[in-house]
């Protein structure tokens, strides 16, 4: 039996391994760097570099990465050995500091959004010296940031390590102006991973799903998920097998892999970390993705992150737990037991609420893919609605405040109004609305909009920012008042926000149709489409909150929202193609054979004199949404003819015309399969794949 405590983290080269083999002065140095936010002083990158290949091989790797996180959203590599010749037939394992600090691989073909053309295309990767270097087979992964020549980020960690420094500062300020002394703060990420496990001869018969992610066709199984019986169910050996072999290379690369349950769809599982620094969440987040889809293959399994892969079932979330820490005053979110605690805690939450709701556009987008659009208001995740849940009791305390009234707490304590005499908060009252797309959960916000197969740095990048922009509001707000007792002037602020922002505070149903009415009266926003929401990224204010900060350009904007709104062109149109393949050369051809053996029987009966009523009926319904399939598949091959011109026209082009036809054609095919023989239908269907994948 090996024991997690000896192995844990020993493939990364930890602050452990790198006390084992550097000079003392410079781990000293390494400790400043990543703990203390310090510079890197180049002279050291030699001793490094060299101290993280010795490592290395003695890990057994022979290559090493610039490991990193172009706009696609998943991670990118391209290995290089350690070797150098050393005169004939000799070579000596080499790895300088000039090769850890930058590398340059000729990586034209990522999209850039026109930040660089392909004649000029160099795109440099810069090692990330606060994010841990790793071992995994044989090959050294050292995390990297992708830039343009000119600087520009081409990758999803640059904008998230900046916004960092963003929060760090206005945090601070905030801070310091309400009288405490501190000089750094983290945010930490916690983010619970949703995922599929099928079986892989099923996957590899189903052509959407190795295409697209996601099942095109399919009627529903005979069970969905009505019993409930699935979540939290006990784990079948099959799987439990694959969850030990995830965690133990999990843990071995230092991942805090920790909670895994079943989840509420027939093969629907969750794994959840112990939440980390941001950073290493989101490095770590792409790691268990990667496991979670390496792993399954030694059993037998193919692991989907599809964020929809079937219908009339749930799809697959990642909930982001969002908080901040500052040094000595640990969580900020944490309401806390003093009267002094809750007027920061209160103070913190101000901003956070006027944030979501004047950037609720931007965190909309920020999780906007064609496979969420799939999930996002379907009756299992939150809507396409953003809005906050607090809870009764600090809703009630919240309101109590706006209106400067008496709060009176479950424990039937009167308390005079005001913050000063808040009580704690139970944390347990928190927890009960699932429906919320950002919830706060006792000590921490769960963002719940995010899609599983979605990269975290963008979400977070976005919260950072936009809590950074409110905490410098509220400091403005500070230096520019006259005040006696600073706990009074931010009480007087947040019954400001309050009164200004409450409209984004929302307890019930979040799924209910009065809920979409209701918002409309508030005045939120719905964008119902990534094609809705996409544009919204150079909307005037976002480029002004993030050109402020420091966090994007106007041009490395730009370029996020026209990599992603071709992306989800892109999507759609393989899907629609895929679609017509499926049809044309398996669907279709397996119909027609089973309409003409039925046509057969009807003949042969009636030659003897005997009715077919029932498999008249059934050809007859087989018949009728075939004949309509027909015009809908030569409409849609029409519009995949079409071309538009920018990214724009075609992502609206794709939302309002592609997709309603692909639904139609769905519905019909879906009815025509419900009434053809399962000998004749030509792919694995719904209960195979849902039921007997598990077996
Ligand atoms: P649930 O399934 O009820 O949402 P879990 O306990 O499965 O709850 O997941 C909660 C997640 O939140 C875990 O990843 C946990 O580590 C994380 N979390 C807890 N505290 C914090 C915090 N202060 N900051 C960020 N994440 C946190
Ligand atoms: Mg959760």
């Amino acid at each position: 039996m090996k024991i997690v405590d000896e192995y844990f983290a020993c493939d990364v080269f930890s602050l452990a391994a790198m006390q084992k083999y550097l000079p003392n002065v410079v781990y000293k140095q390494m400790v400043d760097v990543m703990e203390n936010g310090k510079e890197l002083p180049k002279e050291i990158a030699d001793t490094v570099a060299n101290a993280m290949k010795d490592w290395a091989i003695d890990k057994g790797a022979t290559h090493y990465t610039h490991w990193f996180q172009p706009m696609t959203g998943s991670t990118a590599e391209k290995h290089d050995a350690f070797i150098n010749p050393a005169g004939p037939n000799r070579v000596i394992s080499d790895f300088r500091g000039k090769e850890l600090i930058k590398g340059e691989p000729d990586a034209s073909s990522f999209p850039s959004g026109g930040i660089r053309s392909t004649f000029e295309a160099r795109g440099y990767t810069a090692w990330d010296p606060t994010s841990f270097a790793f071992v995994r087979e044989k090959t050294l992964y050292i995390p990297t940031l992708f830039c343009a020549y000119n600087g520009a980020a081409l990758d999803k960690k640059t904008p998230l390590l900046r916004s960092l420094d963003a929060i760090n500062k206005s945090c601070l300020r905030l801070l310091r102006n309400m009288g405490y002394d501190v000089h750094k703060t983290d945010v930490t990420v916690g983010p619970e991973q949703e995922y599929f496990l099928i079986d892989e001869n099923v996957y590899k018969e189903r052509l959407d799903l190795v295409v697209t992610g996601r099942t095109l066709f399919g009627s529903n199984p005979v069970k969905g998920q009505e019993l409930d019986d699935h979540y939290f169910g006990s784990i079948e050996k099959k799987v439990k097998a694959f969850m030990d072999e995830v965690d133990e290379e999990l843990w071995k690369l230092g991942v805090y892999a920790k909670t895994e349950h079943k989840e509420v769809a027939p093969c629907q599982f969750e794994l959840a970390p112990v939440f980390s620094s941001v950073n290493l969440a989101n490095d770590q987040n792409q790691i268990m993705m990667s496991t979670l889809q390496r792993v399954a293959k030694n059993h037998g399994l193919v692991c989907l992150l599809h964020e929809k892969p079937f219908d009339g079932v749930n799809g697959s979330g990642k909930h982001d737990n969002w908080s901040i820490s500052a040094d000595g005053l640990g969580n900020l979110l944490d309401p806390g037991k003093s009267p002094k605690d809750n007027i920061r805690f209160l103070t913190i939450l101000a901003a956070i609420i006027k944030g979501v709701d004047e950037y609720q556009d931007l965190l909309r987008l920020c999780v906007a893919t064609a496979g969420n659009d799939y999930r996002l208001g379907a009756d299992e995740a939150p809507p396409a609605i953003v809005s906050i849940y607090l809870g009764d009791e600090l809703s009630a305390i919240l309101e109590a405040i706006e209106k400067k009234e008496e709060y009176e707490d479950t424990i039937t304590r009167k308390l005079k109004l005001g913050v000063s005499s808040l009580p704690q908060i139970s944390k347990d009252s928190t927890d009960r609305n699932r429906t919320s797309p950002f919830a706060f959960t006792g000590n921490k916000f769960e963002f719940r909009m995010l899609g599983s197969a979605l990269n975290i740095a963008c979400p977070n990048t976005f919260l950072n920012t936009i809590f950074a922009e409110e905490m410098d509001y509220i400091s403005d707000q500070l230096e520019n008042m006259e005040y006696e007792d600073v706990d009074e002037a931010c009480e007087k602020i947040i019954r400001r926000i309050l009164r200004q922002h409450k409209r984004i505070l929302f307890s019930g149903n979040g799924y209910s149709e009065e809920w979409r009415q209701e918002a409309k009266e508030r005045g939120l926003l719905e964008l119902q489409t990534t094609a809705d929401a996409l544009p919204h990224y150079t909307d005037e204010k976002n480029v002004a909150l993030f050109k402020k900060h420091h966090i994007y350009t106007f041009e490395e904007l730009q370029a996020r929202e026209s990599i992603l709104l071709d992306n989800y062109s892109q999507v759609t149109r393989i899907e629609g193609k895929t679609m017509i393949h499926m049809l044309r050369k398996q669907i279709l051809p397996a119909v027609f054979k089973y309409e003409e053996s039925l046509a057969n029987i009807i003949r042969t009966k009636r030659s003897v004199g005997l009715t077919a009523s029932i498999e008249e009926k059934i050809l007859f319904n087989i018949n009728n949404p075939l004949e309509q399939i027909g015009q809908h598949m030569e409409t849609l091959e029409e519009l995949l003819s079409k071309t538009q011109s920018s990214s724009v026209e075609k992502a609206r082009f794709c939302a309002d015309e592609l997709i309603p036809v692909m639904k139609t054609i769905r519905q019909l095919t879906d009815e025509i399969e419900k009434n053809v023989s399962k000998e004749f239908w030509p792919i694995p269907d719904y209960n195979d794949i849902l039921f007997k994948s598990m077996i």
